[in-house]
């Protein structure tokens, strides 16, 4: 069976079928890209895969177990991990607090303890000890130590998206399922992400599903693509192959390919 696995899912809203019918297959170490016009059902896709919606029905597989009906602190903990279409940080954190928070899965001691509120349990220290190691080492690798004291709210916005970024590495992932992160990035932001979303799949050997809108991006760093439209795919299979595909540039109509 293949690493990730989703097969025949559905959602619907109210008369809306968001997703229909939806089976698709990652391979590990696979940067696999989903495109679709707004609305087409991609971020339901991402809410079904970490159990914040429940599909109604189909399964979706991680190495092999079902993780459907799991919630989704139950999901990250076994290695998906994910970031948001809209940047979901604590601004009024600084960013080593906002990773160290992306580890609070793996942590027994209570948050409090580890961002050092009431810190004198040596249980509590040692634990800290290993996840500030390992939040330095995703600093280290994403170049963020510029960043590493600054609140959140005060970088500019690319630096948020990497902030972001490692704070859903810092769950030490199998899979990392991307939203648009190239959204609202300017050409050299974008550029950035980019090679650091090939870096993450290269160095670290991780998994990585994205929803993009960016035909730039898509380009660059897909192994394979899927179209989807009003909640179906259209087509999946190589980048150039999906992109000309009649069905795929017809759904784009009035939504340029760019
Ligand atoms: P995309 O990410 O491709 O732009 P979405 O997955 O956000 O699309 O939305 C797909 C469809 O499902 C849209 O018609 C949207 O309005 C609807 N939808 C998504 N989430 C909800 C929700 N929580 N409640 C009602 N409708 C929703
Ligand atoms: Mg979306």
């Amino acid at each position: 069976m293949s690493f990730f696995k989703v097969e025949n899912i559905n959602k619907s809203f109210g008369g809306i079928q968001a997703v229909n019918n939806l089976s698709f297959e990652v391979e590990k170490g696979e940067i696999f890209s989903i495109i679709g016009p707004n609305g087409a059902g991609k971020s339901t896709i991402f809410n079904c895969i970490n159990g914040l919606y429940k599909a109604e029905n189909g399964k979706i597989y991680l190495d092999e177990q079902n993780i459907m009906g799991m919630n989704p602190h139950e999901i990250a903990a076994i290695g998906i991990a994910r970031t948001f279409q809209n940047l979901e940080l604590f601004n009024y954190m600084t960013t080593i607090d906002n990773l160290l928070l992306g580890r609070h899965l793996k942590m027994k001691s209570s948050i409090a303890q580890i961002l050092g509120i009431n810190f004198k349990n040596s249980n509590a220290a040692q634990e800290e000890i290993k996840h500030r190691r390992k939040v330095e080492e995703i600093i280290d690798f994403l170049e963020l130590k510029a960043y590493r004291d600054r609140y959140v709210f005060s970088l500019p916005y690319g630096i948020q998206k990497l902030i972001e970024l490692g704070r859903a590495l810092a769950l030490e992932p199998k899979i990392l399922l991307l939203d648009e992160p190239a959204a609202g990035l300017n050409n050299e932001e974008r550029q950035d992400m980019i090679f650091w979303i090939k870096d993450i799949r290269d160095e670290l050997g991780i998994s990585i599903i994205v929803i993009e809108h960016n035909m730039q991006l898509i380009k660059d760093i897909s192994d394979r693509v899927l179209a989807l439209n009003f909640g179906k795919m259209i087509t999946q299979g190589k980048v150039h192959d999906v992109l000309n595909h009649k069905e795929v540039i017809h759904a784009y109509l009035g939504e340029p390919i760019h």
